[in-house]
């Protein structure tokens, strides 16, 4: 029998326990937490991303700003900004929509980010705690999967895992996560050879591929456990990185998309402002 996860649900327990928790905080410490976020540009899906981010902030009882930046912002603008928040006490988790516009060097953008409030995960410093095994904020939708395999009791260790995808923001912090998980963990990208038989060997699957139903019954062996990350608009309809249908029988858990991992993220993001905010006020 395959199970379909829920990660609309789990998504949103995550989130109310963090409003009753913020509560509980708030009376506690005469402060909540608060997120900044930074949106540069007019790009339709970023605008989106960022009301949804704001709403889930009021949810959860935070403080929220966000910064819209016109499309003509230099770098220089852009570092004052995350000057000015990376000092602020009362902004624990800051973050900065990505893409950014061409003219705009992210690297520069990202690194600044104070490493403690940096909520999405991405500064080397989380990047190389992350590697080397420690706790540190890691990125959200990696981290809203490893939220999933804990809810529905997903055994890892010593388990095959293949992810397939080597992003910074997906693929490559969902391997260290499964690694640090006890997983033995195969990642897969443009270059490599036959991944339907390495996938085949694979107890769970996570795809982060962005290509619609790139993962086909062929690549799935009975029983094991798929995750699709992916995100892609075809038809005028929103669709995984796997052949949903097509594989459904042949796996003992499936997310479905929407519904699945989408969800997780922003819910991992209201975690991470609120874990840094613990951190920040010696709670952790
Ligand atoms: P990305 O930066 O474009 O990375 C895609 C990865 O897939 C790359 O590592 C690329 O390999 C690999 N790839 C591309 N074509 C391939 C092929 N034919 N065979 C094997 N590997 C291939 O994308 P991303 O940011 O990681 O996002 C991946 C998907 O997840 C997208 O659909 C995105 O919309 C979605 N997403 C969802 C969420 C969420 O909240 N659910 C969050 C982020 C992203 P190379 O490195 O060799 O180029």
């Amino acid at each position: 029998m395959t199970t379909i996860i829920d990660g609309k649900a789990l998504g949103q327990k995550i989130r109310s326990n963090i409003a009753g928790e913020v509560t509980l905080l708030k009376e506690k410490l005469g402060r909540k937490p608060g997120l900044s976020v930074v949106l540069v540009g007019d790009d339709a899906a970023s605008q989106v991303y960022v009301n949804m981010k704001e709403k889930a902030c009021i949810e959860a009882g935070f403080n929220s700003s966000i910064y819209r930046l016109g499309s003509n912002t230099t770098t220089d603008e852009l570092l004052n900004l995350i000057d000015d928040l990376n000092k602020n006490d009362n902004i624990d988790g800051i973050l900065v929509q990505l893409p950014l516009p061409e003219q705009i060097d992210e690297k520069k953008v990202l690194y600044k980010i104070d490493p403690s409030k940096d909520v999405d995960g991405f500064h080397p410093v989380n990047v190389g705690l992350l590697n080397i095994g420690e706790d540190t904020l890691f990125p959200c939708t990696p981290y809203g999967v490893m939220k999933i395999f804990e809810e529905y009791n997903i055994e890892l260790s010593g388990k095959n895992a293949v992810v397939i995808g080597r992003s910074n923001i997906v693929g490559k912090p969902m391997a260290a996560l499964l690694l640090k998980a006890n997983a033995t963990v195969t990642i897969c990208h443009s270059r490599t050879k036959d991944i339907p038989a390495l996938c085949r060997n694979a107890d769970i699957i996570v795809a982060a591929v962005g290509i619609p139903k790139f993962v086909t019954a062929d690549f799935v062996k009975d029983g094991a456990v798929v995750i699709d990350v992916g995100i892609n608009r075809l038809e005028g309809k929103l669709v995984g990185d796997v052949d949903y249908d097509g594989i459904f029988d042949k796996c003992s858990y499936i997310t479905p998309v929407p519904g699945g991992v989408g969800p997780m993220t922003i819910a991992m993001l209201m975690y991470n402002t609120l874990k840094s905010f613990k951190v920040r006020n010696n709670l952790l």
